[in-house]
């Protein structure tokens, strides 16, 4: 039970009580004891020597200095505004500022006493000064703790005010290890801290908070680093497993007549080589009596829809229904319209249901998903809701996963009462490898690498603002030639108002450029009715208007193949894997197409880098990486809903190394020692319980 005192409620440590306890958990979520230790510095500042006045070149770095203090002076008219001092070694010297607290420091400082200051230098002209520097006496100084790093804790203004600053956080850290009571245990097996020599827990624990020297943090961060990314590896890989061996799957043993129909006279073209191959995959799954899940990648346009309906088709004709669940009403009704299209003669009975189904259809839809007259429902997120069941749902597809959280993904597995569907999950973003390792390691994972042929590479050209008439003039080349074009503003929600006023401005403008009866404009936004959207996407998509002015909303999976150009309006401001599924709506038929970004002439360097990535290449994993970079991995839509990127040390881009290293260690014991049985696994059972199971649980698995 000695861990027990870690679960400790965190007003129970000294120095803290009912008031600051209630401000850590409600500010930094600290709950108990563990919390507040793994609540990690976010960075260090270096201590360990001191600098001269003459020393200091640059502006950007912390210092730390030691000198005399002298010639306070105090600023200001009727109150005080400010207060200086000079601070001098003997090699020179600055002036320090404080712009508060003049009482309690008026008195601070002695003459002829030595001080240690640390602060971030300022020049002025060719003087310096500091503002608000850390002031301790040389005296004190040698009986803190960590004389070299210093750990930097983030906090809040409100905890600030009570005394919990980063040194106020330190501080109780220091209580906390200090105390008898607490006891860190191992969590990783002997052979794996020892064959990577890895420092101890304990050990890591104390030097990630008060590091003993530079090597030793950075052992204790490596360690530490090494443990998270560990453990979530494990665990997914072990739901994996659990799901493979354990899950029972519905059987798809025979191919009937939808798919022999669908196959022999409906489909036009010849299946690509990497579509035949993730067939195949997924077809080996469902015959296999285990669940499949299974995340299907590939570019935009690279046919992942027919793959995903061949699926279907297979288990309608093994008896069972399907589903296709789309992020936007847009995108489930034009999978709607092309999908009824094409099964037209194969006798699938769909169905369409979303937030704007009329209540008397919605009623139909539903009797007859019960009673298995309707094969096959395609709709948005209102097919999780609870009401739609099943009769015996076999097969779901998830289209444009990067739009749903991981939890909304695991309600589909329970329509099926008996038996979970197989379950396939579809993403045109294509993921980092690191990334997919970590938010989708619990999925098989299937790529079409390869888009159908006679496709030719967009051209991608950047236009700033000012040569808008020359864009304007490109434009009406093309609709002579006969093409369609889109011209795509922003929209994000915080200016939402004033985003909308600049999309109607712009269709304004281009209605006077391409005036009818010669020319036809359309216009789409989310705040539109949903029948007047579909009034002009149909519109546009029959040819009737030549130029699609709207926001994002049509940035997934819409696909009008005469459509050749892509204006996208303030480009600066879209996420590169945005850009990229724009620039996917055109180069989907045989005409050469072309995405135009418009941007200001003031550019930030990130906005620069991603402008100069689009117009490089057109390979969706190399823009993926590219973002990734710029952004980091929070960023990247879906992943915060995931949950699993909270980490508390670990970076999955910056720590690619140490990830790697966990996810292989986590195979090879998740293959020797399945249940975590071995006496050597100890350790690691125990943590994995604390982290990740009940014990109810626990006991379902073993
Ligand atoms: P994705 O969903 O991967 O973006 P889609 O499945 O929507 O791609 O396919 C894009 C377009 O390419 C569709 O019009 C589809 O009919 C067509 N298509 C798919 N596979 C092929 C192929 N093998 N040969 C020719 N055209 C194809
Ligand atoms: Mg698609």
């Amino acid at each position: 039970m000695t861990n027990n005192f870690l679960k400790t409620s965190i007003e129970y440590l000294k120095g803290v009580g009912p008031e600051r306890g209630k401000l850590l958990r409600d500010e930094l979520c600290i709950n108990t004891l563990e919390d507040l230790l793994s609540l990690y510095p976010y960075r260090y500042v270096d201590r360990s020597r001191f600098y001269k006045v003459s020393e200091i070149v640059s502006a950007e770095a912390y210092v730390q200095l030691k000198g005399y203090i002298s010639n306070i002076q105090f600023h200001g008219k009727r109150r005080i505004t400010r207060m200086t001092a000079v601070f001098s070694d003997g090699t020179g010297s600055l002036e320090l500022v404080w712009f508060r607290g003049f009482r309690w420091l008026k008195n601070a400082f002695k003459p002829g006493v030595e001080y240690i200051i640390f602060g971030k230098p300022a020049w002025y002209g060719n003087k310096i000064n500091i503002a608000h520097p850390e002031v301790e006496t040389v005296v004190e100084g040698h009986i803190s703790q960590s004389p070299g790093m210093r750990p930097v804790y983030s906090s809040t203004e409100k905890l600030k005010n009570k005394g919990l600053g980063s040194k106020g956080i330190n501080k109780l850290i220091k209580t906390l290890i200090d105390d008898r009571r607490l006891k860190i245990e191992e969590t990783l097996p002997l052979g794996i801290t020892e064959s990577l020599r890895l420092l101890n827990r304990h050990d890591a624990l104390i030097n990630i908070h008060f590091p003993h020297d530079n090597n030793l943090l950075d052992r204790a961060s490596t360690r530490l680093k090494f443990e998270e990314l560990f453990f979530v590896q494990l665990n997914l890989l072990r739901l994996k497993k659990l799901r493979t061996e354990k899950a029972r799957g519905v059987i798809f043993g025979q191919v009937g007549s939808f798919f022999n129909r669908y196959y022999n006279d409906i489909l036009d073209f010849e299946l690509t080589d990497a579509q035949k191959r993730v067939t195949r995959e997924i077809r080996y799954d469902v015959k296999s009596g285990r669940q499949m899940n299974r995340l299907l990648q590939g570019d935009v346009g690279s046919g992942k829809t027919v793959v995903a309906l061949m699926s279907i088709l297979l288990a309608i004709d093994n008896g069972y229904q399907a589903c296709l669940m789309a992020p936007t009403e847009i995108l489930s009704q034009q999978h709607y319209s092309v999908i009824l299209k094409s099964l037209g003669k194969t006798g699938v009975k769909v169905g369409l249901l979303t937030g704007s189904t009329k209540a008397g259809e919605r009623k139909n839809i539903l009797r007859d998903l019960i009673n298995g007259d309707l094969h096959f429902l395609i709709g948005t997120h209102a097919l999780i809701e609870e009401v739609v069941k099943f009769r015996n749902l076999g097969f779901v597809v998830i289209d444009e996963q990067h739009r749903f959280g991981v939890a909304q993904r695991a309600k589909l597995w329970y329509k099926n009462n008996i038996i979970s569907p197989h379950v396939l999950v579809m993403t045109a973003t294509p993921i980092p490898r690191t990334l997919a390792m970590t938010v989708y390691g619990d999925l098989d994972v299937s790529v079409i690498d390869q888009l159908p042929p006679g496709r030719k590479a967009v051209k991608t050209i950047h236009q700033y603002d000012g040569n808008r008439l020359k864009v304007f003039g490109f434009m009406r080349d093309q609709i002579k030639k006969g093409r369609q074009i889109y011209v795509v503003y922003p929209l994000i929600e915080e200016s939402e108002k004033l985003d909308l006023k600049d999309l109607k401005d712009g269709y304004e403008s281009i209605a006077r450029a391409f005036p009818l009866p010669q020319y036809g404009v359309s216009i789409v936004h989310g705040k539109m009715k949903s029948a007047d959207k579909n009034y002009e996407m149909e519109r546009f998509a029959r040819g009737e208007t030549q130029i699609m002015v709207s926001t994002t909303v049509i940035e997934v999976g819409v696909d009008i193949q005469n459509a050749t150009v892509m204006v996208i309006e303030n480009s600066e401001r879209f996420g590169l894997s945005q850009l990229h599924q724009l620039r996917g709506r055109v180069g989907r038929g045989a005409e050469q197409s072309y995405c135009i970004l418009m941007t200001g002439n003031k550019l930030t360097n990130e906005a620069k880098e991603r402008i100069k990535i689009m117009v490089e290449t057109n390979d969706g994993f190399k823009i993926a990486e590219t973002d990734l970079k710029l952004r980091g991995p929070g960023d990247i839509e879906g992943t915060k809903q995931s949950g699993i990127l909270e980490m508390k040390i670990a970076d999955i881009i910056k720590d690619e190394k140490i990830l790697k290293t966990a996810r292989n260690y986590a195979v090879k014991i998740t293959e020797e020692d399945p249940m975590l049985e071995k006496p050597g696994n100890y350790p690691l059972r125990k943590r994995y319980e604390e982290l990740y199971l009940t014990k109810k649980s626990w006991g379902k698995i073993s």
